[in-house]
């Protein structure tokens, strides 16, 4: 199921944080104890006057963060341009493809995305190649991932994943020699990596980072599936994915892109594609996601789908309009692409990174009570000595639109929301703000209004696709 394409509304209203207990009688009236926050309207954002000079902003309410704006600003056309034309001139990265050669084959290719990563990581990226074997079409191979590792320097627990398949493969899905350039599937995604992890890299995070560059995807995301069950035979903890694939754009497309999360509405995917969505109508509001209610294109599938079936929140970023004609193909070629449009995919990335690694982790769900005024709920919640603020996240059943109230930390964790609609159910989430207004994951979503138990019966038909080829 598509959904029309949302937009964030970030609201001026007011929520007031209640002294009371929850056993004892809800407060009449309410009344508000403090100015609203100042919010920023994200359609009119203005990046070129941001910067190290920028002016302080509230502390307690999303805003873009001047840092991140400078990264941002930081994006290299040029250098997508060249990780593109460097990815197709080795002629195929096809996973049967030879490895010996210096400047053919999928061997060719690794080396050189090892030697970039190398290059560009600010001596804070650790670079490794984690083998696998693979028997495909009676032939058996080593295949190679290549895992870079961004640590991040606070208490976070769990690690953001972001990967992108370099392999390529012509029509004949058993053919090593053929051209297979795979410009766009999926050098695009791996130029993207590699721009998203130079610029991380130049600044320390909280939260551990894992730039994936993935093998064998093309016979059956064989790639992903080893990383996977190396993340959890190691015990970590993984957040979510992310799987850049096919984002290369070309011109004329719609400026917008696709990110693919299975359902239901309340699902951990779809509240990471909202987050996107939400970060990209901050930072990136000429370039809009369109959330797709799916696990990926209809018989088509990704990266992504091995962390789905481990039950990790993840997403699929692919371009607006794709052309099947140069899909899998010599057609596939880095001439066709649209570089300002892989841009944008990168700063998409790398606002959405940015905020969610440097941000505090994602608050539990609240506990939600109603107050004796029809639209008014009490919230209460845990708060994190890390957090200087929260948002309140309302979003009505059967929607993609969100309302978003602040509250700073003082007064966060027992909270008196007023004002929605009495016959509304709304799905209601927590996100910890820091002070640079910088916005951490969505919290699971807690269900207020209506009668009980209705709207919790949310399609859960969604299943993923084993067929076809991405
Ligand atoms: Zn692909």
């Amino acid at each position: 199921m598509d959904f029309k394409r949302c937009r964030l509304l970030i609201l001026l209203l007011v929520v007031v944080s209640s002294g009371c207990a929850l056993l004892e009688p809800p407060p009449q009236p309410i009344l508000p104890t403090f100015e609203p926050p100042p919010t920023v309207d994200g359609d009119s954002v203005d990046f070129e006057a941001l910067g190290e000079n920028a002016p302080e902003v509230g502390n307690i309410a999303f805003t873009v963060d001047p840092d991140i704006a400078a990264l941002l600003n930081n994006i290299s056309r040029q250098n997508l341009f060249a990780y593109v034309r460097a990815l197709e001139s080795f002629g195929t990265r096809h996973t049967l493809s030879p490895t010996e050669p210096a400047t053919f084959g999928i061997g060719a290719a690794r080396r050189w995305i090892y030697d970039e990563l190398t290059r560009v990581g600010s001596d804070r990226l650790d670079v490794r190649i984690e083998e696998f074997p693979l028997t495909y079409a009676g032939v058996s191979t080593t295949q190679q991932n290549i895992i870079a590792t961004l640590p991040g320097e606070g208490s976070h627990p769990g690690i953001i994943v972001v990967m992108a398949h370099y392999d390529s493969r012509s029509e004949n899905p058993d053919d090593g020699q053929s051209p297979a350039p795979g410009a766009n599937d999926n050098a695009s995604g791996v130029a993207a990596l590699i721009e998203i992890a130079r610029l991380l890299s130049t600044r320390t995070w909280q939260q551990t980072i894992v730039f994936a560059f993935l093998a064998a995807e093309e016979q059956g995301t064989f790639g992903s599936l080893h990383l996977v069950q190396d993340l959890l035979l190691d015990g970590r903890i993984v957040d979510l994915g992310i799987n850049n694939d096919i984002v290369g754009g070309r011109p004329g497309i719609p400026q917008s892109i696709r990110v693919f999360a299975p359902g239901p509405e309340n699902s951990a995917h779809i509240q990471m594609a909202r987050y996107l969505d939400m970060i990209a109508a901050m930072y990136s509001p000429m370039f809009t996601v369109e959330i797709q209610q799916a696990p990926d294109r209809e018989g088509r599938y990704g990266d992504h789908r091995e962390f789905l079936n481990a039950g990790i929140p993840a997403v699929r970023l692919t371009e607006s309009v794709e052309d099947p004609g140069a899909q899998h193909n010599e057609r596939d070629t880095s001439d066709r692409l649209d570089y300002e449009y892989l841009v944008q995919v990168v700063r998409l990335n790398v606002a959405a990174l940015a905020n969610m690694a440097g941000a505090p982790p994602a608050p539990v769900p609240p506990t939600v009570a109603p107050m004796a005024n029809a639209g008014s709920y009490l919230l209460t919640w845990p708060t994190d000595e890390r957090a200087a603020g929260y948002a309140v996240i309302a979003r009505p059943v059967g929607s993609f639109q969100a309302e978003m109230r602040f509250v700073t930390a003082s007064e966060a964790g027992n909270v008196a929301i007023a004002g929605l609609d009495p016959a509304q159910i709304y799905n209601i989430s927590l996100a910890a703000l820091d002070q640079r207004g910088r916005i951490g994951l969505y919290s699971p979503e807690a269900i207020i209004g209506g009668q009980p138990g209705e709207g919790s019966d949310l399609d859960t038909s969604d299943t993923i696709t084993e067929t076809g080829s991405n």
